[in-house]
């Protein structure tokens, strides 16, 4: 997700704020400080509403974090490294970096988080009890918290993917079928249903307004759903993706047409000789064979241009010790693993330090479609 500020760290996780949560931040706080705290509770100062209505949006978002964090801080016990948790327009997000290896791991995973929610709106529950009548404002707070995490945690248990309930429900199937790539398409299939229903039920209440819901309500639930169907999609792609490249190595699926440049040329050299010329994006830079490094476009585009004339390959490239590399006799679908792992589309394939083929992402997924077409 681009566009998302960094906030600071949380047990050593990156926590982002996308640009679309001030949205939905500034929504849920007029919508307590307007509708529901006057509402419910009359005859309080404006000025209370409004503080009421910061204080429990604030909160509700820490509680949506601390859902995430659930997650992300089980996911880490069981050795899968979190990158960064994301608060945005739906919700939060913990990127991941992999799936789990067992059912049982992912089971954990993915039921930490609802969980957490409810044993956060059970601690809500307990200071409304002990708050109402006493302190009404703080009672008033810890009512709607208690609510809106039962409902969150019930909301994520929905058995689609990718809702919580839909990774609860593959660690299931993939428990008692074994089979793991199967597990994900249904759970991803029901996700879509989860997701068209979703879709449907909005339009629904925005003509008909069922229990005196709004057409705003309907139309959020509708975007909520379209969402959801979107992510189930791509989860659903990626597996046949994951299926299709099992029982490959490296060496089938690289391609060993890419230019090969030496070190010691210029940046302008390289411009015209090689990208002028062959309209590649990305140049393993070797001497007599053996890697010395990437270049790519975003590399020459950090010198001005200027100092093309001036500046060696060998300066900008990134250096062989810096690379990820993968080995001839390596597995496609690890490689697409450790590719998404650290956010990189092109991988060398290196044998005895020489480099011998390069694979890429959209070469990978060209590799697929036309295996598909030709139906093997
Ligand atoms: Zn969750």
């Amino acid at each position: 997700m681009g566009s998302a500020f960094n906030v600071g760290k949380l047990f050593g996780i990156q926590f982002k704020l996308h640009y679309t949560w001030f949205i939905i931040f500034v929504l849920v706080t007029v919508s307590l400080s307007w509708q529901y705290f006057p509402f419910v509770y009359h005859d309080w100062s404006p000025l209370l509403y409004w503080v009421l209505g910061i204080v429990t949006s604030l909160l509700f978002f820490a509680s949506v974090l601390a859902h995430e964090l659930a997650h992300s801080l089980v996911s880490r016990i069981n050795g899968i490294p979190v990158k960064s948790i994301t608060l945005f327009i739906f919700g939060g997000m913990a990127q991941i970096t992999r799936e789990a290896a067992r059912p049982g791991d992912e089971l954990k995973m993915a039921a930490a988080g609802p969980a957490c929610s409810l044993v956060i709106g059970g601690l809500f529950a307990l200071l409304w009890l002990f708050t109402r009548g006493v302190i009404e404002p703080i009672a008033a707070i810890a009512f709607w918290l208690a609510w809106i995490n039962v409902v969150l945690a019930v909301f994520n248990l929905i058995p689609g993917f990718p809702l919580d309930g839909g990774r609860v429900f593959r660690s299931l199937l993939w428990r008692f079928t074994g089979n793991y790539s199967r597990s994900t398409r249904i759970a991803t299939r029901v996700g879509q249903g989860v997701g068209y229903l979703f879709i449907l039920g909005g339009i629904f209440i925005v003509f008909w307004h069922p229990l005196g819901l709004s057409w705003f309500n309907g139309i959020w639930l509708a975007f909520i759903g379209w969402f959801l169907e979107n992510a189930a999609s791509s989860s659903y792609r990626q597996s046949k993706w994951r299926d299709a490249l099992h029982g490959f190595s490296a060496s089938q699926v690289m391609t060993t047409d890419n230019p090969v440049v030496p070190s010691d040329i210029t940046v302008s050299q390289l411009v015209q000789d090689y990208i002028f010329t062959s309209g590649y994006r990305f140049f393993i830079i070797a001497d007599e064979g053996l890697l010395e490094g990437i270049l790519t476009l975003d590399n020459i585009k950090s010198v001005s241009q200027q100092r093309w004339n001036a500046t060696l390959v060998r300066e900008i490239m990134t250096p062989v010790d810096q690379l990820k590399v993968a080995h001839p006799d390596q597995d496609a679908l690890s490689i697409l693993e450790q590719m998404d792992e650290s956010d990189i589309n092109q991988l060398p394939v290196v044998s005895g330090g020489r480099v011998i083929g390069l694979i890429a992402r959209d070469n990978l997924i060209r590799f697929l479609r036309i295996r598909s077409e030709l139906g093997l």
